[in-house]
């Protein structure tokens, strides 16, 4: 199954932004966070086998689960 990852910008005095990876129909599977200094994606709750890695992660240690780049930033206006 192919996920999603979608950024949930977080206020300016956060060090990184929320992520959420989705399902085609919108369904959260997983959550994680990107580094504003660096935009690297850390797994915290993986979407394909629902672990959760509970030191900040790159890559899933269960299952390896790699997130793709940001897809699709369609709430950021809510935040502004
Ligand atoms: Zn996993």
């Amino acid at each position: 199954m192919k996920f999603k990852t979608v950024m949930y910008p977080t206020p300016e005095d956060h060090d990184s932004n929320d992520i959420r990876w989705e399902t085609e129909d919108g369904r959260v599977q997983g959550y994680g966070y990107q580094s504003k200094e660096d935009g690297k994606i850390h797994v915290r709750r993986c979407p394909r086998c629902h672990n959760e890695n509970y030191m900040s992660q790159e890559v899933c240690i269960s299952c390896g689960f790699e997130p793709n780049p940001v897809e699709k930033n369609e709430n950021l206006s809510k935040f502004e």
